[in-house]
């Protein structure tokens, strides 16, 4: 689907432009085009047949210019540096956009989870922690989830670390399972972020919940949370996808019966779900779709050249991080789509992640109605701040929110006395 890609390249151009913006020299900010640190591993596992496979990992850790570093593990087969690096970045500029005390990191290992047993992912996971334990830590780096992971591998993770370090430490990863540190409200965080940025850009453009037709593309943690928010919200769903392909129905999906479908089983997939009219459609096609607005939840790399100029959405709410590549934007930006860029869309997850964290580091759980208070008025203070800023500079959201980031990260290096 992609135009010739390499997300950390795509990454500093957005920055070399929100620099320009800004009036920064490359003295201000050269410091972000490098990582503060990048580590390989290889991770030797025993496979449930008895044979040993090795996989190849990373953890990135960006910029630690506002706070410890902070970002997710991804286990996917397209996982490479570049990839992961990309990804650190972008959760320096998301922190920093909504203005908590994080840097920014990411992780990941180049595997096709679906097809480890659970025992296999287990022993891959505490392998790979053991790996980065020199590295990670509270006050240090912050993993969380990503593509394939959930509470439960946080919860190895966890227990790894705690057992090298002899003391419970709750506090080294986020998105953990609730009865062992994690936060109420964690798991739905950035789903519940999304559909709170969703019906602000409609406040702002004077369109209701009830007269908006949404496609998502990706049906998992995070895809499927903010279908089942929006579809609460009174919106109509028409399209959903994940990596078996995509339904339609004219009348809008049903969703809750839809996500206990796929969550009723492990490796459950759409092409297995069945209804009366519903339509198999393809990735490609679910982009394409006479909808008020599209939901890109999966993958990087989606909105490109090639894709951009079929999407017919007034909206792209970016809920993957690096969805849409620079030329796909630039189509949304001729044809007069509006994209909410994903380090301010999907930052419910980041934020409630920091709520997490600070509860673990006072052994303290909040309700999950302060949690949600919480969240709700931090991300609508970032949009706020990312639509003026736009508005004030007149450019697209996006070039709003690295502006807002950038200037927030080299401010806080500035009066540290970091060279960036
Ligand atoms: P997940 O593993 O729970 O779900 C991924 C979904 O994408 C699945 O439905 C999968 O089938 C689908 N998918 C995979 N490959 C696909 C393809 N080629 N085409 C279409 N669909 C495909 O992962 P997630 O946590 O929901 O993450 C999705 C995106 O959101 C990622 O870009 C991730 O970085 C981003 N994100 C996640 C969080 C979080 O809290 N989990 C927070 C912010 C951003």
């Amino acid at each position: 689907m992609g135009d010739k890609y390499n997300a950390f390249q795509e990454m500093l151009q957005l920055l070399d432009r929100a620099a320009a913006l800004l009036g920064l020299k490359q003295d201000d900010y050269i410091t972000l085009k490098y990582p503060d640190r990048e580590l390989k591993v290889s991770i030797p596992m025993k496979m449930d047949d008895g044979s040993v496979q090795v996989f190849e990992g990373y953890r990135v850790q960006h910029s630690g210019a506002r706070g410890p570093y902070k970002g997710g593990i991804r286990y996917h087969e397209n996982v490479d540096l570049d990839e992961i690096k990309a990804l650190a970045a972008w959760m320096s500029l998301k922190s920093a956009v909504v203005n908590i005390p994080y840097g920014g990191a990411k992780g990941g290992v180049k595997v096709d989870a679906t097809k480890l047993s659970k025992g296999e992912l287990e022993r891959l996971t505490r392998r790979y922690a053991t790996l980065l334990y020199p590295i990670v830590g509270p006050h240090i780096d912050i993993p969380a989830p990503d593509i394939n992971t959930n509470a439960e591998v946080m919860g190895w993770f966890m227990d790894t670390f705690s057992t090298l370090r002899g003391q419970l430490t709750p506090g080294v990863v986020t998105g953990k399972p609730v009865p062992i540190g994690g936060s109420l409200g964690r798991s739905d965080a950035t789903g519940r972020g999304l559909t709170l940025i969703t019906k602000e850009v409609l406040k702002k453009l004077g369109l209701s919940a009830e007269s908006t037709r949404v496609a998502i593309q990706g049906a998992g943690n995070v895809g499927g949370t903010t279908a089942k928010f929006l579809h609460e919200e009174g919106f109509k769903i028409i399209a959903l996808s994940d990596v078996s392909g995509g339904i339609f129905l004219e009348e809008g999906l049903d969703i809750p019966e839809i996500i206990d479908f796929l969550r009723a089983q492990r490796g459950r997939l759409l092409k297995d779900y069945q209804t009366p009219k519903l339509v198999r459609i393809s990735n490609e096609e679910l982009l394409r779709q006479n909808v008020e607005i599209l939901i890109p939840a999966a993958l990087e790399n989606q909105i490109t050249s090639k894709t951009a100029p079929h999407i017919q959405a007034k909206i792209v709410v970016e809920a993957a991080n690096g969805p849409t590549t620079i030329r796909g934007d630039l189509i949304l930006e001729e044809n007069g789509i509006i994209a909410v860029p994903d380090i301010l869309a999907n930052s419910g997850g980041v934020i409630v992640s920091y709520f997490e964290w600070l509860q673990n580091l006072q052994s303290f759980s909040w309700e999950e109605e302060k949690v949600i208070t919480r969240l709700e008025n931090l991300l609508t203070k970032a949009f706020n701040e990312v639509w003026e800023t736009a508005a004030e500079k007149g450019t697209s959201l996006r070039m709003g929110a690295y502006m807002l980031a950038l200037d927030r990260i080299v401010t806080s290096a500035k009066m540290r006395g970091m060279s960036c």
